[in-house]
């Protein structure tokens, strides 16, 4: 388990306010970190990693201090086993994929046997501009997976890709967490990317836990009575005997609704209302 208290002033656009964020990671944990620009997350990210300093607090991971403020002990980030995948790629440009992961651990066995579980290998002799964004943002996560770390964290790691993309890497992220046996802090204001990767989110507004909880408990809003309609994609199905349940996403925000078995992921539908009760139909 990983245990995070930490409080630091930092200086915003509206004035200075405080970091203080006090939160626990379970093992093979997915966790979010969710909320406005602005609101801390990034730092938060860089002072688990060790790249800035907390004013106050501690972090451990399992029992080993990475930090503790009280009694100096403050870890430099070479010396603590986090993985970190940043928006930008930041391959070194000029080693092909293969040196990109040796240079993170010289071990060619483990390469080539990472690099084939996430489907990298017939590209292991290329450079990073020969490939499109979303491959080289995989190059990055195989390279972090060298080292084995305690804790994956990802700060908008998919954030300069298109659309589609986005949504494949979101799967493919799912399956390396879980595949790995990894424990994984993202963060994000992206609402259904949040939404389909973690177990767990923590809603941060100007440096504070505002709530935390599922995904699900978190973002979805039920459907308000009275007249309403619109489009919107459903993004999750959970299925049951009898039907499904969908999450829809309609300008912005997630609304469970149930469906027949027809629909599916992916598919643009039309949200309104009958009597009192929602019906969907595909669009
Ligand atoms: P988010 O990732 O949620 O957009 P950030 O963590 O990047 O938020 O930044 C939150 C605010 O804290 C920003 O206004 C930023 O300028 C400020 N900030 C970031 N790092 C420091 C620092 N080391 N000292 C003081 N203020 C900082």
């Amino acid at each position: 388990m990983i245990k995070i208290k930490v409080r630091k002033k930092l200086f915003g656009y509206n004035g200075e306010f405080w970091l203080d964020i006090d939160f626990e990671i379970e093992k093979n944990e997915f966790l979010a970190v969710f909320g406005k620009s602005g609101s801390g997350k990034t730092t938060l990210l860089r002072i688990i990693a060790g790249l800035e300093v907390a004013d106050e607090g501690y972090i451990e991971f399992d029992g080993k201090v990475y930090f503790d403020s009280k009694k100096k002990i403050n870890l430099p980030p070479q010396k603590r086993n986090v993985g970190f995948v940043f928006q930008n790629y930041a391959l070194f440009p000029n080693m092909t994929v293969y040196q990109n992961l040796l240079y993170a651990l010289n071990d060619k066995k483990k390469a080539d046997e990472i690099l084939k579980k996430v489907e990298l290998y017939q590209l292991k002799d290329r450079y990073p501009y020969t490939l499109s964004g979303g491959q080289q943002q995989r190059v990055a996560l195989a390279r972090v997976l060298m080292r084995n770390p305690d804790i994956l964290l990802l700060d908008e790691p998919l954030s300069a890709l298109d659309q589609s993309i986005r949504s494949k890497l979101q799967e493919e992220l799912k399956n390396i967490h879980k595949n790995f046996g990894l424990t994984s802090l993202i963060v994000s204001h992206d609402m259904v990317e949040v939404f389909k990767l973690a177990d767990r989110v923590i809603l941060i507004n100007q440096g504070k836990i505002e709530k935390v909880g599922k995904p699900r408990d978190i973002f979805i809003e039920k459907p308000v009575s009275g007249k309403f309609s619109f489009y919107g994609e459903v993004i999750d199905i959970k299925e049951s005997d009898i039907f499904n349940i969908a999450v829809i996403e309609v300008n912005g925000s997630l609304i469970e609704i149930i469906v027949d078995k027809e629909i599916k992921v992916g598919d643009k539908v039309l949200v309104g209302v009958k009597g009192f009760n929602p019906v969907i139909k595909k669009v």
